[in-house]
């Protein structure tokens, strides 16, 4: 892809490039290792970038009309109200921030009667609607649960009675309780009210039974002053745009630092003709145009343009692989591949799930790869370093740990065919980025945990006790000395006792 801003200054040679891409290798666990080592760099060019930030001060004004009680004072109605733009507001000195400030406009004051009362400056009570009672919360319609015989309207009482017997036998006293009609409520359940007296309603508070009140607009006064408000907001706004490097989301180029070649402050910037380019500064107006506003005054602007060095990287895997891009950006010498790895070179800026970048720290993963790879017959490191990169970034969630490093190996036949098997409605390829494809990625990478677990165990029970050969030919042979190797390279702790390793 061509360059827009083509700089013969800026250049980045291949041995700068390929130092670059170990250097970013080695910052992170879960990068290709000396990735610039693997590659064939084929071109570099040069495609720098330019960030435009604004930030504009506003001055926004309107008018309101408000309404206040008119007690009979001097009116300000002789003469002409100012246009709202030309009444005089302290405004902020060159600095920027948001805050609001309100000026009464002279000449606008209009008294008029009171439109909330009609100029009865009386208005119906809002609590009991007029009608200066209000239902007593005591009772229900004046009458109360009667408190002795809790509703029943029964009592009862101890009786004694004279049994007298046959015969001879003395009479006797025996006990009776029995229910009677309550005293208290003469039997009916419920007493009348004493809050209420048994009325069921209650002088109203609000406005002492009146059922009016004195009305709040006017505050009683029957008439309103209306006059009109200037309301003045002070606000800034902050813009940025990013020209060129549509490939690298700009979320990436705007944490990065390049070279200053425009920081402007002026009430109003309307010229950029510090910058020579013209095309740039075409752009640059076109930026600052988008900040003017109809209704609103910009009272100062500042902006910056930052040149932002970006050079595209194209490369091969291998001699007849396909070639691919990655960029290098940014002063701090960042890296970025496409979220594909068989970017075409007009692609568009296209969604790129940045949740997955930021969880993984690797970048240009196709979840295809593992299903669509073509056998590789000439081992080479690069396969494994691509591997290791897919396989740590997929397994990174389920904490494979070390295991994870042998991934690279031999693998994907096998742990490929299993998941064939058990996961038979899965699509033909898998896309990491895609929600839908979260449970069989989460399969696929179970299975290849316990695929390696296997290998593992395998190779400790059965391994010849010599130390193999590194031309042999055994696929767990070769898959244990390497996890070893790995394992001892990588982290130099982990302990693990396989034979080829002694
Ligand atoms: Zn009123
Ligand atoms: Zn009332
Ligand atoms: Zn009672
Ligand atoms: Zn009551």
């Amino acid at each position: 892809m061509e360059s827009i801003y083509p700089d013969q200054d800026d250049s980045l040679s291949q041995a700068q490039a390929i130092k670059i891409l170990n250097d970013w290798g080695s910052k992170s666990f879960f990068r290709a290792r000396k990735l610039g080592n693997s590659i064939h760099i084929e071109a570099i060019e040069s495609t720098p970038c330019f960030t435009f930030r604004a930030k504009t001060q506003y001055e926004h004004r309107s008018v309101k009309t408000l309404i206040k009680p008119y007690y009979g004072e001097k009116l300000d109605n002789q003469g002409t109200p100012p246009d709202m733009w030309d009444i005089t507001v302290d405004k902020p000195s060159y600095h920027f921030g948001n805050y609001v400030s309100d000026v009464i406009i002279p000449h606008t004051d209009k008294v008029s009667t009171c439109q909330t009362c009609g100029g009865n400056c009386k208005v119906s009570c809002w609590s009991c609607r007029g009608s200066g009672e209000n239902c007593c919360s005591s009772c229900s319609g004046g009458r109360q649960l009667c408190v002795s015989c809790t509703g029943s309207g029964l009592t009862s009482r101890t009786v004694y009675e004279t049994v007298y017997g046959y015969d001879n036998e003395p009479p006797r006293q025996e006990m009776k309780v029995e229910n009677i009609s309550c005293y208290s409520c003469n039997g009916l359940g419920t007493t009348s009210c004493f809050t209420c007296n048994g009325s069921g309603r209650l002088q109203c508070s609000s406005c002492g039974g009146y059922g009016e009140v004195n009305c709040e607009t006017c505050q009683a006064e029957g008439r309103v002053k209306e006059y009109e408000m200037l309301h003045v907001l002070f606000e800034y706004q902050d813009h940025s745009q990013i020209i060129g490097a549509i490939e690298i989301p700009n979320n990436k180029l705007s944490n990065v630092t390049g070279e200053k070649v425009l920081n402007k402050r002026d009430y109003r910037i309307t010229t950029v003709h510090e910058l020579s380019d013209k095309k740039l500064a075409k752009h640059a107006l076109e930026f600052l145009s988008q900040f003017d506003t109809s209704n609103a005054l910009i009272l100062y602007q500042n902006f910056e343009i930052d040149e932002i060095p970006v050079f595209k990287v194209s490369y091969k895997k291998h001699s007849n692989s396909k070639t691919k891009f990655l960029w290098i950006y940014g002063d701090e010498h960042e890296v970025y591949f496409d979220g594909e790895w068989s970017i075409t070179p007009n692609t568009k800026k296209v969604g790129f799930v940045a949740i997955a970048v930021a969880a993984f720290s690797v970048i240009g993963i196709g979840g295809a790869y593992f299903f669509n790879k073509q056998p590789d017959p000439s081992y080479s490191s690069l396969a494994t370093e691509e591997s290791l990169v897919l396989a740590n970034a997929f397994c990174d969630n389920l904490q494979l740990q070390e295991r994870r490093l042998a991934l690279g190996i031999n693998y994907s036949d096998s742990v490929d065919s299993r998941f064939r098997q058990q996961y038979s409605d899965a699509p033909s390829s898998l896309d990491k980025t895609n929600e839908a494809h979260a449970p069989y990625l989460r399969g696929w990478c179970h299975i290849a945990d316990a695929w390696l677990t296997e290998q593992e165990k395998q190779v400790s029970s059965k391994a010849p006790k010599k130390k193999l050969e590194p031309s042999d030919e055994s696929p767990t042979g070769v898959c244990s000395m390497i996890v070893q190797e790995k394992l001892n390279k990588k982290t130099g702790e982990i302990e693990r006792t396989t034979p080829c390793g002694q």
